[in-house]
């Protein structure tokens, strides 16, 4: 076991090491830490659903009923009124014929991918896709190729060259994770049809954000009908837990029975399934939650301009100031807590090397003054 702590040493060395802090209050935007109130820029859960007044009694009414654990997998007996619900909501939200809740995004990216493409097929992922997107493709055992970020003559010449290839799958992140910008959904889906193609899109971070509906950005870009397979997540703006994938009644009865991450796993709790669909619909019924996100997005992206920062260019409430090297990040990142601020330094393997970064996320219930106090500290701690 010797190569374990010489590994931890090496990490430890190259300023890769990494630590949990652990929060001591509820998720909102100020966040206790160490007995220490912080405010923070970290979060993904974007609207504050996850501390909602009507999400928990959501919860706590579900918790009355249908008590706590789900007790078995979904298709042996832990299948429950929630989940059907859950999966009910979800396609009436996205504008899609079904859907299946897996318990994480992860598993639904996993699960979706390693059924939808196998051997003998093609997947193609852009470069800077979520680590649960490019795990599916390598575990689906189709053979899997990588473009450039949003390099569409890439992704073309790659399709150019697949026709010996039976099935064929396009995955790409809608908003990308650790730029915050967004897949160029109208060409994806042009050239798919090209090349008769599929297209599945991960709207983990466009659900809840984009769109009129808030239903992501494949309907920012009104492409409901072209994109085939719609994946996102319970977890960051509807504040809750879970994954999910949502198409046609075909390819859900498909996912039912070939997913292996839905199959062989217990189902969720009922009471988090309560949770989802209270966030989804304080989307649908409040838009005034998303637009005070928006008005925050704006107010802080504009205020940078005029910092000394190195700005990376993003659509989204992710805002990343590029640092380079991963110790340097993390000292900034330390600056900022003393300020108590909490901004995470994001290092490879996450990003790049030598592309380490500040990553800020902005949240609907950030206040002015809250912004104001973020700025501040980022120009003490510029240059
Ligand atoms: C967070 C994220 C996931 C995973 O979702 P979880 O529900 O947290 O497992 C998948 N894809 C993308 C793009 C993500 O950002």
């Amino acid at each position: 076991m010797k190569y374990i702590s010489d590994e931890l040493i090496k990490i430890n060395e190259s300023g890769l090491y990494r630590e949990m802090k652990v929060v001591e209050n509820a998720q909102d935007t100020h966040i206790e830490i160490k007995g220490k109130m912080l405010l923070s820029f970290c979060s993904n859960n974007y609207l504050g659903l996850a501390n909602n007044p009507s999400v928990v009694k959501a919860v706590k009414d579900a918790v009355e009923e249908y008590g706590w654990g789900a007790g078995a997998s979904r298709l042996v007996s832990g299948n429950m009124l929630l989940h059907e619900a859950l999966e009910n909501e979800i396609s009436r939200f996205k504008g899609k014929e079904a859907a299946l809740v897996f318990p994480t995004g992860y598993m639904a990216n996993i699960g979706a991918i390693s059924s939808l493409v196998s051997n003998g097929d093609l997947v193609i992922s852009d470069k800077l896709n979520h680590a649960s997107i490019i795990d599916g493709c390598r575990l689906s055992g189709a053979d899997f190729r990588v473009y450039a970020h949003c390099d569409m003559q890439k992704l073309e010449t790659i399709l150019r060259k697949s026709a010996k290839y039976n099935r064929k799958l396009i995955v790409t992140d809608s908003v990308f994770s650790m730029d915050g910008d967004i897949a160029p959904l109208p060409d994806i889906v042009r050239i798919a049809g090209k090349y008769e193609a599929m297209v599945m899109v991960d709207e983990a971070h466009g659900t809840g954000v984009f769109g009129e509906g808030g239903r992501g950005v494949v309907e920012h870009f009104n492409l409901n009908k072209e994109v085939d397979i719609v994946m996102g997540t319970l977890s960051k703006a509807i504040g809750s837990l879970g994954g999910y994938v949502t198409g046609d009644t075909d390819l859900i009865n498909y996912l039912r029975n070939r997913a292996r991450s839905f199959m062989y796993t217990t189902a969720l709790p009922p009471a988090v399934c309560a949770a989802s669909i209270a966030g989804i619909k304080l989307i649908r019924n409040d838009p005034s939650i998303r637009e005070s996100l928006w008005r925050n997005v704006r107010f802080i992206k504009d205020k940078l301009k005029s910092l000394d920062f190195n700005l990376i260019s993003s659509e989204s409430p992710i805002i990343p100031i590029l640092i380079g090297d991963a110790q340097k990040a993390i000292d900034r990142s330390k600056l900022l807590y003393k300020k108590g601020i909490l901004i995470p330094a994001i290092r490879p393997p996450t990003v790049p090397t030598n592309s380490s970064r500040l990553r800020m996320t902005v949240m609907a219930t950030h206040t002015k003054s809250d912004l104001e106090i973020l700025l501040d500290a980022l120009s003490d701690i510029q240059g």
